[in-house]
């Protein structure tokens, strides 16, 4: 098999790259994944993350070292193995991150990456249902809905926000994302919109584009310094499928730096240690691993929430019938209904930490939901200075790589994670929800009320990951750069990488919404490259 473009990995990223190179009917365009197709229901009914996550058939089930900073706790790492790969299993919510993210890129040396230069990208990828003000998009094949489950308890949490002095936004998503208010969400007609929905599912039929679900690369083949081809694990038979453009990974912040080393690509003595013979020394390859840790206060409250009406086999009944006729009610939903971006302290240029206001809550979501009535106020902080790695376990493809997240090693992410926790507990006693919380369930009365180290003790007891790990191939002209601003892999030639681990920092919110971005802009350069 011979491609001119050959794109491994169909995540976020990756779809969007093969809908726009295939655009070009000159071009042939070969899309590999190592998971099956996206035919799993529950990927397409938006409550499934509680089926798809922590399943072999949609997920990777990673899982991380033991994490100095979460008292040597070991993490789930989900990240999605499927058509659409993390948009297929993720929580639906849909975030684009602050300009200043992306103006902070280009001050680092990343030139086309602004918010000026991105902003159009945003705006052709999605479809916003809200109006058209010049900075939102409403033709793009991403569908961007308001929240439409409504929770009295996520109203008067974020009710009770303003009261005690921060500001209400309607829309985050635009160059001011300070305030709080519901979330927007990818989802068409009360369906998940994942990438492959959006991007691959209505060009699937172009003759120049071919889908290989159920094909794992093990490894780029280079000769004299070109990426040629790649060696695929298909149904048990390996393959090699070559390229005669360029290559382009999209298989994402763990995936890409794990292949990357695969084909000699990283740092020379490591890949010594595992008998892999350096093509390129790259000592950043899967160094600068960012991700959000969330921590998730919950109150016991005396009102309606997703944990008491599960209990109810009517209502059960009933949010099924409202689903199948409506698309709408709780199987509805997005991860989170409620957030706000706010700043831990008032000097602050822009919001440093980020809520999900849940109407439930679970010690661990797959444990299912308590059977007492309560929400979850998890907070973020948005860009962590700690910084982690990924690394080989041996040179086979089929091991996992070794993650280290290295979560809460700065003093800036332990104040701004404890602030987090205390502006929840200022929030929460004011009205309207205060009347409504009988208990304080976590961290409760068991960590002393606003003692720092006991706060920040309950974090690293409870912390974890809101799925967002980015950076281990970042872009940037520094020797820890792994590609440069046209996203091209130092050293290699016809090697690209485009999706999450090229972020340079973490942005200010969930991923998908900038994976798809820097999908839309591997596209515009390389079809660039090849117009002249
Ligand atoms: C459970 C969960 C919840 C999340 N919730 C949200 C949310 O609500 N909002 C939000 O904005 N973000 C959320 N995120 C994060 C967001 O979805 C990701 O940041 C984004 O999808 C990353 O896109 P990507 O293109 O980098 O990688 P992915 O979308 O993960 O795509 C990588 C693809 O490459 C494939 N692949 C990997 N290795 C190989 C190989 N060797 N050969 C072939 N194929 C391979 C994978 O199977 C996958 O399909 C969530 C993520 C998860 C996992």
């Amino acid at each position: 098999m011979e491609f001119d473009f050959l794109i491994i990995g169909a995540g976020s990223a990756g779809c969007v790259v093969a809908n726009r190179l295939s655009a070009d009917a000159g071009s042939s365009v070969g899309l590999l994944e190592a998971g099956g197709p996206d035919n799993y229901p529950w990927i397409h009914i938006p409550v499934g993350y509680f089926k798809t996550m922590g399943n072999p058939r949609t997920d990777w089930c990673y899982k991380t070292e033991p994490d100095p900073g979460l008292n040597n706790r070991s993490l789930d790492w989900p990240r999605g193995k499927t058509l659409g790969g993390s948009s297929s299993i993720n929580g639906l919510l849909y975030v684009r991150g602050q300009p200043q993210d992306f103006n902070h890129w280009r001050q680092l040396g990343n030139s086309g990456w602004s918010w000026e230069d991105v902003l159009p990208l945003f705006k052709r990828s999605e479809s916003w249902e809200g109006q058209d003000d010049g900075i939102r998009g409403q033709e793009g094949p991403l569908t961007v809905s308001r929240n439409r489950v409504n929770r009295g308890i996520v109203d008067a949490w974020l009710a009770a926000a303003v009261a005690a002095g921060h500001k209400w936004t309607d829309d985050y998503n635009q160059e001011d994302q300070e305030g709080v208010g519901y979330f927007q969400m990818t989802m068409k007609g009360g369906r998940r919109c994942s990438s492959a929905v959006a991007y691959l599912n209505p060009v699937k039929h172009r003759k120049n584009l071919t889908v290989l679900t159920r094909a794992h690369t093990q490894r780029i083949i280079i000769k004299d310094g070109k990426a040629v081809g790649a060696e695929v694990r298909i149904n048990g038979d390996v393959k090699i499928i070559h390229a005669r453009k360029e290559i382009i990974l999209c298989t994402g912040a763990i995936g890409s730096p794990q292949l990357l080393m695969l084909s000699g690509i990283g740092d020379g003595n490591e890949l010594q240690d595992h008998g892999i013979k350096t093509r390129y020394n790259l000592p950043g390859v899967g160094k600068n691993l960012q991700d959000h840790l969330q921590v998730r206060p919950i109150y016991k409250c005396d009102a309606s929430t997703i944990n008491t009406e599960k209990q109810n086999p009517l209502k059960l009944l009933g949010m099924a019938f409202q689903y199948a006729a409506m698309r709408s009610g709780p199987m509805a939903m997005a991860a989170s209904l409620g957030t706000g971006f706010l700043k831990t302290h008032p000097d602050l240029e822009t919001p440093d930490i980020q809520y999900h206001i849940q109407p439930f809550s679970a010690d661990k979501i797959a444990d299912g939901a308590h059977k007492f009535s309560a929400f979850t106020a998890s907070v973020c902080q948005l860009r962590p200075e700690s910084r982690g790695s990924i690394s080989l376990k041996s040179s086979k493809s089929e091991d996992y790589p070794v993650i280290r997240p290295n979560y809460l090693s700065t003093k800036t992410d332990c104040d701004t994670i404890v602030a987090g926790l205390k502006i929840t507990r200022s929030i929460c006693q004011h009205e309207p929800v205060s009347s409504l919380i009988t208990e304080e369930y976590e961290p409760g009365d068991a960590v002393e009320k606003n003692n720092y180290d006991s706060l920040l003790n309950w974090a690293r007891e409870h912390g974890t990951t809101i799925y967002h790990p980015v950076g281990t191939c970042k872009m940037g002209n520094d020797a820890m750069a792994v590609v440069d601003d046209k996203l091209r892999v130092n050293g290699v030639s016809n090697l690209r990488v485009a999706d999450a681990s090229i972020m340079p920092t973490i942005t200010s919110g969930n991923t998908n919404a900038p994976s798809i971005m820097i999908g839309e802009k591997l596209s515009d350069m390389v079809l660039a490259t090849y117009k002249k």
